[in-house]
């Protein structure tokens, strides 16, 4: 038998059923109408800001990168959470900016960047956080042409990335930000253009459990925006130091210890260079202030046992849990923290594979795992949902469609 990933804190039984937001799962599904579906609460984000909040700096800025969970009612949520938004396309501009989210708040990366997303977010005064010197000329040209002052930081790529990290986005070559050692020209360029100047991103990986290798990324972060600040001979504004904060996924992964980063951010913070002492700082989270809140329910639609083991079939699949089934950044395939909603409290009595809809074997939620006995009609949980699900998953894929989403 396999095992399955920890299941997040704060989810509990009533009657033998799973609760989320004080709500039993069937519950949730009869009113949504339909499974699949994505169920976030809004009390776990709130309980998950306000840890974070407790933890961090006082003056440090919390910021959501939406790509990890851009569903309407989660924006709403998060508008009265953090202090700023992280954008990667108009699309997201738009959702972000329907959630009724000032333009101010919100800040802009991503590589590629069209022109007519280049003018949209100008137009707006959202910041663009740039990623080449090209990009910053067609901003400039655009914010010309619009006859406004731009607001422009600089995407750095760090000549580091974050150890341990799933997902390293610095160090060496890379598609994204501009190579720290061609910083310095850039920036006195963008403000001898006369664009509001307003500093660098630094982000150099995701979904790291490891506090140390966090804290000492984030030392690196300091010295290399006070070099770069140094460089340029221009003021600060913001420092926006990335995030990387990561949550248990997988059997044997812990939870990351903010408390720890916390502090040490605090002492780097109260010790700065003179170069940093006017800049205010920022993180970026996704999947750290969202991820635990969502869960996916699926409805066991046949019971099958092939040459001595049991498959679980689903209504749902990768095509909403691409994740979950290990074919989304990660490269051995482990479990997700899954379970049977309907018997939240009840013993491990046989091994299952729990498996999508979709005609390919990739299609698989759990693998070979400890469950109580399950049967047609029975709901599935599919846990640390909240972020890079209904979002990352390929949901035109053998045209089943999207799942539900709800907030409660
Ligand atoms: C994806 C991304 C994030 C969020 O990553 P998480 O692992 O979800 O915290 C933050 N910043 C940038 C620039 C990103 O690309």
């Amino acid at each position: 038998m396999k095992p399955l990933g920890p299941i997040p804190a704060g989810y509990a039984a009533i009657d033998g059923e799973l609760v989320i937001g004080g709500r039993k799962a069937s519950d949730l599904v009869a009113q949504a109408g339909r499974t699949p579906l994505f169920v976030y609460s809004a009390d776990l984000l709130r309980q998950r800001a306000a840890a974070l909040r407790a933890a961090m700096p006082e003056q440090l800025s919390l910021h959501f990168a939406v790509k990890a969970n851009p569903y309407a009612p989660v924006l709403q949520v998060m508008s009265e959470l953090v202090d700023g938004f992280d954008i990667a396309s108009a699309g997201e501009l738009t959702l972000v900016r329907a959630a009724g989210i000032d333009p101010a708040l919100i800040s802009f990366a991503g590589p590629g960047k069209r022109d007519d997303e280049l003018e949209a977010a100008v137009a707006a005064g959202v910041t663009l956080n740039l990623e080449s010197e090209g990009e910053a000329e067609r901003a400039l040209a655009i914010a010309a042409r619009l006859e406004t002052k731009p607001r422009l930081a600089i995407r750095v790529n760090p000549d580091f990335d974050l150890k341990g990290s799933g997902m390293k986005m610095g160090g060496g070559a890379k598609q994204f930000g501009v190579d720290a050692e061609r910083v310095p020209a850039l920036v006195r360029k963008v403000v001898e253009a006369g664009a509001e100047w307003r500093g660098f991103h630094i982000f150099a990986g995701s979904q790291a459990l490891d506090a140390e290798a966090i804290i000492e990324t984030q030392a690196q972060t300091l010295k290399l925006a006070a070099r770069l600040a140094e460089e340029s001979g221009v003021p600060l504004p913001c420092c926006n130091l990335g995030g990387g904060f990561g949550i248990p996924y997988f059997p044997g992964d812990k939870p990351l210890d903010i408390q720890a980063i916390g502090s040490a951010l605090k002492e780097q913070l109260a010790h700065l260079p003179e170069v940093l002492s006017g800049t205010r700082f920022c993180i970026e989270l996704g999947r750290y202030l969202v991820g635990e809140a969502g869960v996916y329910l699926t409805r066991i639609v046949d019971r099958k046992v092939s040459h001595g083991e049991v498959f679980l079939i689903v209504d749902g699949g990768l095509h909403h849990q691409l994740a979950a089934s290990g074919n989304f950044g990660t490269v051995v395939r482990r479990n997700y923290p899954v379970a049977i909603a309907n018997r939240f409290d009840c013993p491990v009595e046989e091994e299952a594979s729990v498996v999508g809809c979709l005609c390919t074997p990739l299609d698989r939620l759990a693998d070979k795992a400890g469950f109580p006995h399950a049967g047609v009609g029975d709901l599935v949980a599919v846990f640390c949902a909240g972020a890079y699900g209904a979002t990352a998953s390929p949901a035109q894929f053998l045209g089943h469609g999207p799942a539900a989403e709800m907030l409660v």
